[in-house]
């Protein structure tokens, strides 16, 4: 891999907008690297640094954003994840308020040491501590596009992407996203070593790294994105305030890409996503809750159908 281009996390942003002037013009189809902080800035450096001491303006940072050459309102924007390193120690924290058990929380800061990609923790239980020695899988929590409109917080996602909190955004897959301003304004950060869907109690295994992508724009197309290719499936992911709708939406969008993309009869596409398409959550606890439908991407492959 040819040297990245490097975006240092001093370039950080609490909000994806239009406004954001530039940290640098890349680009297309050559590596850049964001360096990222933590979703806290890197504050929570041991178990007395707790996560209401944590100032707002310090939550999910994203390093950016970079304007993308050729890219323009109304194309699509194919982001490759091309690596993903995270640092030596994450940390998870819990809060009252906060999260699916807002009332069974107490307030806590676990560190979590990472060696040689394995993730150690330590449970208690009546019967003493479970040790979990786990292979991390790291994801992108945040990674985005500037909105047409008014500019949204980086803590929350939509369809220009976000904090979407998507497990399945990890080295390998290649998100497509839509482009809604000159240059698209990209910016990324809220690593996690590792995170189950859900992220229930608001936390993954938080942790600061460097991330390397390389952007392709794609002119004359525009599917119901955001979209998501990662192993064996092609996600449609989207975000609501109620997970029912986000549920539905995610749903709709990939029914639309097989009418649409493939030519399906409707009531086949939807018989299809019935037997075949698995509705996941990817996290139910930022100011939008977020859902992706999984389809095999055996179907498109059998279609003929070449991802752009
Ligand atoms: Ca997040
Ligand atoms: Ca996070």
């Amino acid at each position: 891999m040819a040297q990245p281009i490097h975006i240092s996390a001093a370039a950080k942003v609490l909000a994806m907008s239009k406004d954001n002037p530039p940290a640098a013009r890349v680009p297309q189809n050559v590596p850049v690297s964001f360096e990222t902080m933590d979703c806290f800035s890197n504050s929570l450096r041991s178990e007395q640094d707790l996560f209401s001491s944590v100032g707002w303006e310090c939550i999910n940072p994203a390093t950016g954003p970079v304007f993308i050459e050729g890219a323009e309102p109304g194309d699509m924007l194919r982001v490759d994840i091309l690596d993903i390193q995270v640092a030596e120690q994450g940390v998870v924290a819990a809060a009252p308020g906060f999260g699916e058990m807002p009332d069974s929380v107490a307030e806590t800061t676990r560190v979590v040491p990472v060696k040689n990609s394995i993730a150690y923790f330590d449970w208690k239980t009546a019967n003493g501590a479970v040790r979990r020695e786990l292979p991390i899988k790291p994801m992108i929590g945040v990674i985005g596009v500037a909105p047409a409109g008014e500019a949204v917080p980086t803590g929350c996602p939509d369809s220009h992407g976000g904090n979407m909190d998507c497990k399945r955004i990890v080295k390998g897959a290649g998100l497509y996203l839509p482009v809604n301003v000159p240059g698209a304004l990209f910016a990324a950060g809220d690593l996690h070593a590792l995170m189950a869907d859900g992220e229930v109690v608001v936390c993954g295994v938080e942790i600061a790294g460097l991330v390397t992508v390389s952007f392709k724009v794609i002119k004359g197309k525009r599917w119901p994105l955001p979209v998501l290719v990662e192993g064996e499936h092609f996600m449609t992911l989207a975000s609501d305030k109620l997970l029912d709708k986000a549920a539905t939406r995610a749903t709709r969008n990939m029914h639309d890409f097989l009418v649409q993309e493939l030519g399906m009869d409707q009531t086949d596409a939807a018989m299809l996503l019935s037997v075949e398409g698995d509705l996941r959550i990817c996290q139910v606890v930022d100011p939008q809750k977020t859902a992706r439908m999984e389809l095999p991407l055996a179907i498109l492959r059998a279609c003929g159908y070449e991802l752009p």
